[in-house]
């Protein structure tokens, strides 16, 4: 057993096999190589032992989860099988004398292009299975072969690093866990994994190098521990854990439809931090009250081009109706910082954390940002849109986002297109927002604190630089004096205020931010209902009396 310690992103324990990500430019190289017939013989090989894993597998999963679910592996041994496939390869290898995984590779993503743009939807699901194989082969003609890298079966996912763009792209059913060797606990991708509520670790101290694919693996969220091939003891010892924190979370479900009100009959409005539509899910199990953050750049990062007004307008009518008349605030993009999208085409920048990201990138391109607004205002019309604006730093900023505003209304009405009146609240994350909120509640209708961000301002720390998490402290009275100061001036001017950075879900503040009077806390959706519970527990009088 090999035992590595790594920062906590959240708790719980996940026990599966370990799948190592490997970025995919880095896995296949193009060698020259002089004989052509040993490359085919190596493919051959692979291929055998390929052929053998895939039987191994549908026999499983005909054993474990029936003919209909094992029926996918029959189709990857048929295309193995292809002729086409089979022929491109060969033909790579002997036209250009180049080694087999570069051939492999190559022949992998034509093939999944070519089935992606079919027209009929069963070929182009295809798409993503010829790239399975494709990495089945890399993967034995690597040497790393084994089952764990299987992308159909849920794994513990153990990077270098992960960004955003990657993050987003793996198949969340698939993932039981994330170790990364580097990243911050307050990167997005700590975020995702807190989203998903599942163990995460960042900051591992592991060596990509050790050969962990395929073993198995836990991970103790809580404590920071990544245990490679657990000896029968400490295996025995999680699962009971594992158990036992099943069974709170069950207790923890008997919350389900009840007030967030103290004993002394403070209310809260507790909603949910989203940035996918299929986190919905976890917000409806976890009685979310509304949403009080949809990230929606994360739909600008999961495509290869601008998402069309349609496109954005399907996603926002879905989840306004999914809530069903709840509040669903949803931030216009934060693209820019660590969340870079290759077709916004933007520069290199010195400090990109002080650079042109979020409100900056859309008031200065009108086009990208008017057609998210035309998708907002329209899909108001089927549930409770609130249009949330992140990294303002002055009233200038909100005066020209009511001028665009205004007119993407006027064009719409003279389109004759219907659209709703969705209340339009600001982001609290730089210094000067919190400085001068008292003239910026009197512009807007609700105030949402993002201490992510207004820590890294405030306290001069990059929130990216893994090297000084120790040093990036949410709790410093700066940032809890601004969250006070921001509150007070939100009610002076009769709107609300609440908390949508990773602070809100910080237990050990729940009762100070009820003291302050916050109004809502947005959090991932599994950290609902501890706090509700707390939140039933608190007396606000007594707590503030005791202090
Ligand atoms: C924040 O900065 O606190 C926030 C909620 O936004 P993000 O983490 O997406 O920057
Ligand atoms: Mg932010």
């Amino acid at each position: 057993m090999n035992t590595y310690f790594g920062k906590s992103v959240f708790g719980g324990i996940a026990i599966g096999r370990i799948r190592v990500y490997k970025k995919s430019e880095q896995q296949v190289k193009r060698v020259k190589i002089s004989d052509p017939d040993a490359e085919m013989m190596r493919f051959q090989l692979a291929k055998t032992v390929a052929m053998k894993q895939l039987q191994e597998l549908y026999e499983k999963a005909l054993r474990e989860v029936g003919e209909a679910n094992a029926a996918i592996f029959e189709v990857h041994q048929m295309m193995l099988d292809d002729s086409d496939y089979n022929d491109s390869i060969e033909n790579i290898v002997r036209s250009q004398e180049v080694n087999v995984e570069y051939a492999v590779a190559t022949t992998g993503d034509n093939f999944a292009q070519m089935f992606a743009a079919m027209d009929d939807d069963y070929m182009r699901e295809r798409a993503a299975d010829v790239k399975d194989i494709s990495e089945r082969l890399l993967r034995t003609l690597s040497g790393r072969g084994g089952e764990s890298a299987d992308t159909r079966e849920p794994a513990i996912i153990v990077a270098d690093d992960l960004a955003p763009s990657e993050t987003v792209q793996l198949d969340k059913d698939l993932v039981l866990s994330f170790v990364t060797v580097h990243g911050s606990l307050n990167s997005h991708t700590a975020i995702l994994a807190r989203t998903m509520a599942i163990p995460a670790l960042v900051g591992t101290l592991l060596s990509l190098e050790d050969e962990l694919d395929g073993k198995l693996g836990i991970v103790d969220g809580g404590n920071g521990v990544f245990y490679v091939n657990p000896d029968e003891e400490t295996l025995a010892a999680m699962q009971k854990l594992q158990q036992e924190e099943q069974e709170k979370k069950e207790l923890l479900q008997t919350l389900r439809g009840k007030e967030n009100v103290t004993l002394d009959g403070q209310k809260l409005m507790l909603y949910a931090n989203i940035g996918n539509i299929k986190d919905l899910a976890a917000v409806l199990k976890n009685d979310a009250g509304g949403i009080g953050l949809f990230r929606s750049e994360f739909i600008y990062l999961e495509k290869d081009h601008y998402p069309t007004e349609e496109e954005q307008f399907q996603i926002y009518k879905q989840v306004a109706q999914v809530m069903a008349g709840k509040r669903v605030i949803i931030r216009t993009l934060d693209i820019g910082a660590d969340k870079q999208c290759d077709y916004f085409e933007l520069e290199h920048e010195e400090n990109p954390a002080l650079g042109y990201r979020a409100i900056r990138i859309c008031l200065t391109r009108p086009e990208v940002f008017r057609t998210q607004l035309r998708a907002l205002f329209r899909a108001s019309v089927f549930g409770k849109i609130a249009i949330m604006y992140p990294m303002i730093t002055s009233i200038r900023e909100i005066k020209r986002i009511q001028e665009v505003a205004v007119s993407v209304k006027e064009e719409l009405t003279e389109q004759g297109i219907a659209f709703g009146e969705p209340e339009q609240g600001i982001m609290i994350e730089t210094p000067a927002a919190a400085l001068i909120s008292e003239e910026l509640a009197k512009e807007v209708d609700f105030f949402s604190i993002g201490t992510n961000d207004l820590t890294q301002y405030t306290l001069a720390i990059d929130r990216q630089n893994t090297k000084l998490d120790e040093f990036y402290d949410p709790h410093h009275p700066a940032i809890l004096r601004m969250i006070s100061m921001v509150v007070e001036n939100a009610h002076k001017a009769g709107i609300w205020a609440g908390i949508c950075g990773e602070l809100g879900a910080d237990t050990s503040l729940t009762r100070e931010f009820l003291a302050m009077g916050v109004d809502e806390l947005s959090v991932s959706p599994g950290s609902i209902l501890p706090i509700r519970k707390l939140v039933l527990e608190t007396n606000v009088e007594e707590y503030k009396a005791g202090k």
